[in-house]
């Protein structure tokens, strides 16, 4: 027998319908509305052709999924990865119906994608694979619809693109038909921080709940991206201790704390956090299994699962990241007393943010960024007292009391609709 441990491959999309699954069995479901809710409304896949600079044509492969427009339009990023997959798209999708549910937002899920390594292309053929990719989805996509936003390595100039391309076909500006957008362009105040700073109003609400104070607190960062980087600069600021983060590339860890501004600065000039000076490497496996207080996953799917959970043992984990967390490892890291804030409500702040964006672009109005923190606190706060009450009263993992209450809203606006015709 071969001593190497196969690991199996995990299926997001496998593990979105299981966390599914349980919430339904647990709810006693209608039969008829849980196949429904099963499943993605509308997936299209498309074929985007990019000229590259040296004059050759390459194919990328995009996606967009709605997975349920029961209680609005479809809202829900673009993600530019090589490892994207339908399945992928899909469990996003549906991990944003569920999110926009959770926080009390008018919106069903959706998600997008592209095939592709954008760290390999120009910004010239970036610009002409996201304008081409805006075209195929454009069938779908639009202000009363379904809005895209930025997600894994997509940002701001992204959504530029995207906003103009769309206003081109139709021959006016159209802001709302996407958010994350520059200010400039009907962006709001506070929409690139949001998604960090939620997540951490609700590690604040975390920490609170289990008595810790978050001055002092050791905090570990998988991601140190647009969600990663801001949550350990809001972090480092409650004067928590960010003693590791990491990247595609590597982790860096600093027992006594990163100054996290530097790590940003250097991050900013080299492309990663690698080689940052004084501090020690780390592989991002070992930094999922350090021991900290904190531990917060901001890149991408089924980073714990039955093979490391069991070594996974921070206070709480907060799941920036969408899908970090296998179901197999949920009942571990739950026998273990780790408190997991859910991706659906931990990372819900970037939605949130991004609703009251398109709020603003649909009524031409411009919102001060005191208002806009002011209010996602508020809804941060909120929510995750809605959850923890959910998971005390019904004895259940903060997960499950999250899916209770949100496929519970799903299910009875799909309810109420009927199933046409
Ligand atoms: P980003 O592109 O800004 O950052 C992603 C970070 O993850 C980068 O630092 C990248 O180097 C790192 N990374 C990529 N692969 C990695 C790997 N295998 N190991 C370790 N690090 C790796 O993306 P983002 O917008 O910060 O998204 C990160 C996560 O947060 C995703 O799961 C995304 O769906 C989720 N999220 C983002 C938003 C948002 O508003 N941007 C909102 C909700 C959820």
């Amino acid at each position: 027998m071969s001593a190497v441990e196969v690991v199996p491959v995990i299926d997001p999309w496998a593990s979105a319908q299981r966390q599914f699954d349980i919430a339904a069995d647990r709810l006693d479901l209608d039969p008829a509305l849980r196949a429904v809710l099963r499943e993605a409304e509308r997936e299209l896949i498309v074929s985007v052709p990019v000229r590259m600079d040296d004059g050759s044509v390459k194919v990328f492969t995009g996606y967009r999924v709605q997975h349920n427009l029961g209680r609005g339009p479809s809202k829900g990023g673009i993600r530019y990865h090589q490892d994207v997959t339908l399945n992928e798209v899909r469990a996003l999708a549906m991990w944003m119906t569920w999110k926009c549910a959770v926080v009390g937002i008018p919106f069903g899920g959706g998600k997008g994608g592209v095939r592709v390594d954008p760290k390999r292309l120009s910004m010239r053929e970036l610009e002409g694979l996201t304008r081409r990719f805006t075209t195929e989805i454009s069938v779908l996509i639009g202000p009363e619809k379904d809005i895209p936003a930025p997600d894994v390595n997509t940002n701001a100039q992204t959504m530029a693109w995207m906003m103009d391309t769309y206003s081109m076909h139709v021959g006016y500006t159209v802001p709302g038909v996407v958010t994350g957008k520059p200010i400039s362009l009907g962006g709001s105040e506070g929409r690139h921080e949001a998604t960090g700073r939620g997540g951490v109003v609700t590690i604040v609400e975390a920490a609170r709940h289990l008595g810790f104070p978050i001055e002092g607190a050791t905090v570990a960062i998988q991601g140190f991206g647009n969600a990663g980087a801001i949550a350990a600069y809001l972090l480092e600021d409650l004067g928590a201790r960010i003693v590791a983060v990491s990247d595609s590339v590597g982790g860096i860890r600093q027992a006594d704390g990163l100054d996290i501004k530097s790590v940003r600065a250097w991050k900013a000039e080299h492309g990663t956090v690698v080689g940052f000076p004084g501090a020690e490497p780390v592989s991002n496996e070992a930094l999922l299994e350090l021991e900290v207080d904190i531990l917060a996953p901001a890149a991408l799917e089924s980073q714990i699962t039955s093979a490391n959970a069991e070594r996974v043992r921070p206070r709480v984990l907060a799941e920036l990241a969408n899908g970090p967390t296998t179901p197999d490892a949920d009942v571990i890291l739950a026998r273990n007393g780790v408190l997991v804030i859910p991706d659906i409500l931990c990372n819900a702040g970037g939605v949130t943010v991004s609703y009251f964006e398109w709020v603003q672009d649909l009524n031409r109005d411009q919102w001060s960024e005191a208002i806009v923190n002011a209010k996602l606190s508020e809804i941060m706060v909120r929510s995750f007292g809605e959850v923890l009450k959910m998971s005390l009263q019904e004895n259940v993992d903060m997960r499950l009391a999250a899916y209770l209450l949100a496929v519970d809203r799903v299910a009875s606006a799909t309810a109420l609709r009927g199933i046409y015709p």
